[in-house]
């Protein structure tokens, strides 16, 4: 059905998981009770990190389909974002 290439899969693959992992920092940190504040903040940071990882995930994923072309938009399932750069 979809000719998509294997590092976009791949790319993809890093991208989903470092965004759950951030997700998941999150739920963390915003569920923490307001007790210790060593914790919250080695959770802060935990989660900047995951943050950070995940956007540089996206990066790489979106450069990877803006200059391979390899975006098909029904690829994209349960999700109808759609994100789409022409080259100018
Ligand atoms: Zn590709």
């Amino acid at each position: 059905m979809d000719t998509c290439c294997e590092l976009r899969r791949q790319l993809a693959e890093k991208f989903a998981t470092a965004a759950r992992l951030y997700a998941e920092t999150v739920v963390l940190l915003t569920r923490y009770p307001s007790n210790p504040e060593q914790d919250y903040n080695r959770l802060l940071a935990a989660t900047e990190k995951a943050k950070n990882r995940s956007e540089a995930a996206a990066v790489a994923f979106e450069e990877h389909v803006a200059s391979h072309q390899c975006g098909s938009p029904q690829s994209i399932d349960g999700n109808s974002r759609q994100v789409q750069r022409e080259t100018a």
